[in-house]
């Protein structure tokens, strides 16, 4: 490190540094001819002290500085320079031809080492701040700009650090393989690199920070970061050019303006990062940083740090809510629910909890916990002479996870309950993810007699394609469209044709988010199957379940009443 820094120094203050370098040279040169000479001429071993301006001149200016000081003192110590300056000998011409063809190879060879540690050290220096790949500057790089600007500035917000990424990095790494992403990225960075705003080149630089993501660094000055921000969409927005193919790259940005870096720059990268996660959670465009973002950035980590622990304390427990056949008023089964009742927090909806477990291994747990706890609740239930199979949901994380299935087959063992008892819901963008092993993994599920059904139906991408080599038993039509009825045309084409769909397949359909007895009437006119939604009854804990499930069979009635408890 000491050499680093110190051939940094030499490189920085090239100019002063090469003209006091070469008056010392000089000076050690006539240091040494003076010595040599002084002590007798160069019988005596005075004469290796020329090897000190050699390798300096080699370390401060590599080969040609190592050669050059090599043969000026070769020429030094040679043709002029008496053996014996007493008696006055001369030396012989291959004498000093021999000398200076060695200092001239000490001085090659040394500007070699020097030139190579030199250029290794530069290469070190090079990879610490870029990507190989891209050969674009890399995140150091951006935090050390970002450092630098500590102390410019400290006026208004005048610089926007912007965010970048691809949102369909998965797709084109499967359809085009890695190398389309480190296109991509040179591609927009240099359309980036060269926007002009109101036709002045605005200072930028371009970073690439994360595998699918360029930060863009702007010194906007008083200009409009909307129009900057609209700049950077249109230039993203031509395709890109991978082996001719024209190739659309969707982006999400994140942004976040300052007037001077913090004390730690790392901090305005966090915030951008922060805010294209919102960005690519609510499918926008781009996002500004707001400090609110932080705090939910900030609680989400917390939820999910605490939400094992959570399993544990038994602070979760799960729901039921009932699903009954239309056409009968029977009960077909219970869907079951994840309850979190924080110690501090109080109720934590399953919609904030789940989709952060999803974006991590937690999710495994949540899954795990939900089939024991059904499963266990199946069992209690025929106990008390109550056959229900439970519906449990499912992530895509856990339909992808390696020996899934086993899972599911060990706690149906454990419970010496058969398949059918059990209802998998898959949601219909679970399915898309990689359909070849959700295929795979679904077969071997119904080859167990688990019950399938795709949830919110109409929402994910759709299916449809794969629809019939899918092993699955129900389509649970989402709410959003359930909720809209009957007033709603779209909704009520949606459900009219996802109901013929179901029946053509030779399976049945469902409606969830079930709240009106209109729309109950209209279901029930369209052929639906099966009901489920408040109007029935909200997700109760399991033994409200029980006194609803008796009382229901005691005194059955159809058409429906409207349901005495409160939502939970
Ligand atoms: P989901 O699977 O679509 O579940 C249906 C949601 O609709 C539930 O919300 C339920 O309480 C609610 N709901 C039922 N009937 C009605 C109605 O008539 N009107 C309205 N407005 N809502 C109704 P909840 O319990 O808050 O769950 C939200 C989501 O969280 C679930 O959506 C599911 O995706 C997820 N989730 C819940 N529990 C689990 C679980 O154990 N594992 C996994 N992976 N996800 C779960
Ligand atoms: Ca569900
Ligand atoms: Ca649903």
């Amino acid at each position: 490190m000491q050499t680093e820094r110190l051939l940094d120094l030499l490189d920085r203050h090239r100019g002063a540094m090469q003209t006091a370098m070469s008056l010392l040279l000089a000076s050690l040169i006539a240091g040494v001819y003076i010595l040599v000479y002084m002590t007798g001429g160069i019988k005596f071993v005075y004469s290796h002290s020329m090897y000190i301006p050699i390798l300096l001149s080699a370390f401060v200016f590599g080969i040609k500085g190592g050669v050059l000081i090599g043969l000026i003192g070769g020429i030094a110590l040679g043709p002029f320079m008496p053996i014996d300056v007493v008696t006055g000998e001369m030396q012989e011409m291959a004498n000093w031809l021999y000398r200076t063809g060695f200092f001239l190879l000490i001085g090659f060879l040394s500007g070699v080492a020097s030139d190579s540690v030199r250029s290794y050290i530069k290469n070190l220096a090079w990879l610490s701040q870029h990507d190989i790949s891209t050969r674009l500057p890399n995140r150091n790089a951006l935090f050390d700009r970002l450092s630098e600007l500590g102390s410019e500035k400290n006026t208004s917000d005048s610089w926007l650090l912007v965010v970048i990424s691809f949102e369909n990095m998965m797709e084109l790494k499967s359809a085009f393989g890695f190398t389309v992403i480190e296109d991509a990225i040179r591609q927009l960075a240099d359309r980036f690199d060269s926007i002009h705003y109101d036709n002045i080149h605005v200072d930028k630089l371009i970073f690439h920070t994360a595998t699918a993501q360029i930060s863009v660094l702007i010194d906007k000055g008083d200009r409009e970061t909307r129009a900057i921000l609209g700049e950077l969409v249109e230039a993203a927005r031509e395709p890109i050019r991978f082996n001719g193919i024209p190739i659309h790259i969707d982006i999400r940005m994140g942004t976040v303006a300052f007037s001077s870096a913090a004390n730690t720059p790392e901090i305005h990268l966090q915030k951008a990062e922060a805010a294209l996660a919102v960005a690519q959670a609510t499918v926008q465009d781009s996002v500004a940083y707001s400090p609110e973002i932080l705090n939910v950035t900030e609680e989400n980590l917390t939820i999910l740090g605490e939400l094992k622990d959570a399993i544990k304390e038994q602070q979760i427990s799960m729901h039921y809510q009932p699903k009954i056949f239309i056409p009968t008023g029977q009960v077909h089964g219970v869907e079951a629910l994840m309850r979190w009742k924080h110690p501090k927090r109080g109720n934590i909806p399953p919609g904030i909890f789940i989709p952060r477990a999803e974006q991590s291994t937690m999710i495994q747990l949540i899954t795990e916990f939900a089939l024991d706890q059904a499963m266990a609740q199946i069992v209690r239930w025929r106990q008390l002479g109550i056959h229900v199979p439970v519906a449990v949901n499912i992530s895509t994380r856990n339909l992808l996870q390696p020996g899934f299935t086993d899972q599911v087959l060990k706690f149906l063992d454990h419970y010496g309950l058969e398949g059918e008892s059990l209802e998998l819901e898959v949601t219909e963008g679970a399915l898309m993810m990689d359909m070849k092993r959700t295929i795979a993994e679904l077969v071997r599920l119904a080859q167990l007699k688990v019950i399938i059904s795709i949830d919110d139906f109409g929402t994910g991408y759709s299916s449809l394609q794969y629809l019939h080599e899918l092993p699955i038993s129900l389509i649970k039509i989402d709410q959003t469209f359930v909720r809209r009825l009957p007033a709603d045309k779209g909704a009520v084409y949606i459900l009219e044709a996802a109901v013929m769909l179901a029946h053509k397949m030779g399976i049945k359909a469902i409606a969830e988010g079930v709240e009106t007895e209109v729309a109950y009437e209209f279901l029930s006119n369209i052929g639906c199957d099966i009901a489920q939604g408040y109007l029935i009854s909200p997700p109760l804990p399991a033994d409200e379940f029980t006194r609803w499930y008796t009382q229901r069979n005691d005194q059955y009635v159809l058409p429906l009443k409207k349901p005495k408890h409160g939502l939970s």
